[in-house]
């Protein structure tokens, strides 16, 4: 175990509880809010996470696994939703939710596979099969939700409430969690600064969003909660004066992607792969997962035709940018 990793559940504020494990390089956190009449879990980790962690982090706590009402799957990706089946089988009380435009996701490995991890094969890029291994084994059994939450749903649990948060961005359907009274926005990775970063604080993944204009109205929307914490799956606890300065690191992430695309983008259309390998380098690289970079520059180039200052052409039978 890395020096400065802590696993196990530790109570950030009252009533609020990180289960934080460590995934490959990086943390993973789920996050538990605990009142007078029950529990609520957000995400559910990758197969496993629930039998390894979540149910022994509620026997270290004193909770009975009946006490989890509710299980709420952030967003789409399978760190977050991986341990659904397993919830399912063992928290019997528990009604799983997530966000009607992430659902689909989770309930289908055809349709993620297809639609969000598939997503780069439509501009000549790819993940490694082993890449491709993990994510599936990772993804778990298929397990069904039995509904969706949505911005402003309140959820009492007793003594504690939290607010449902629609934090879009990094995924459409991204929801996150407000609790007043110790102002906690519990965000997963709604906002992810410069790249995901190992247990030793080093930066290793890039931030990925699908839509920019969305990303960037999030990281407005959490600044404009005034958060005295911010808890996400894969930072420490973010606490204090930290808190605007993670916010100003992810939108000023944004800002230097964008001028990093600007120096790549030509007279001459380039593809994905070639826009990609420009725009890694002038952003510092990154040594896990640098092909999701190139999904955070689907939605800058994205965002750029729209505004007509790109245009989208065909290259070798694949998409590719060039400036008007
Ligand atoms: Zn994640």
């Amino acid at each position: 175990m890395p020096a400065g990793a802590a696993t196990g559940a530790s109570e950030v504020a009252p009533g609020l509880l990180r289960i934080e494990s460590v995934m490959g390089s990086r943390r993973l956190a789920q996050w538990l809010v605990v009142g007078d009449d029950g529990a609520l879990l957000l995400d559910t980790g990758i197969a496993g996470t629930v039998v390894d962690r979540i149910v022994p982090a509620l026997a270290e706590v004193g909770l009975a696994t009946e006490a989890v009402r509710d299980v709420i799957v952030s967003h789409a990706d399978v760190d977050h939703y991986g341990g659904d089946a397993e919830a399912r089988r063992l928290l019997p009380a528990a009604r799983l939710g997530a966000h009607e435009l992430d659902r689909p996701l989770i309930e289908s490995w055809a349709t993620i596979a297809a639609e969000r991890y598939g997503w780069y094969r439509g501009y000549g890029l790819d993940y490694e099969p082993e890449t491709w291994q993990w994510l599936a084994d990772a993804a778990g059994a298929e397990a069904a939700l039995d509904g969706t939450v949505e911005d402003g749903d309140v959820i009492d649990l007793g003594r504690i409430a939290v607010r449902v948060l629609h934090l879009p961005g990094h995924s459409l359907g991204h929801l996150g969690l407000f609790e007043p009274t110790s102002r906690t926005a519990i965000i997963a990775d709604a906002a992810m600064a410069d790249g995901f970063v190992d247990v030793g604080g080093e930066r290793v993944s890039p931030p990925p969003y699908v839509d920019l204009g969305r990303y960037r109205e999030t990281i407005e929307r959490l600044r404009s909660l005034a958060p005295a914490r911010i808890g996400t799956t894969h930072f420490p606890p973010i606490e204090g004066d930290e808190v605007e300065a993670f916010l100003d690191r992810c939108l000023g992430f944004t800002r230097e992607l964008d001028r990093a695309l600007d120096e790549a983008l030509g007279d001459a259309p380039q593809g994905l792969p070639a826009l990609l390998a420009a725009c890694a380098e002038r952003v510092g690289g990154y040594r896990e997962m640098e092909l999701e970079l190139s999904r955070s520059l689907g939605a800058h180039l994205a965002a750029r035709v729209e505004a007509r200052a790109v245009e989208r052409v065909e290259l070798d039978g694949l998409p590719a940018w060039r400036r008007r």
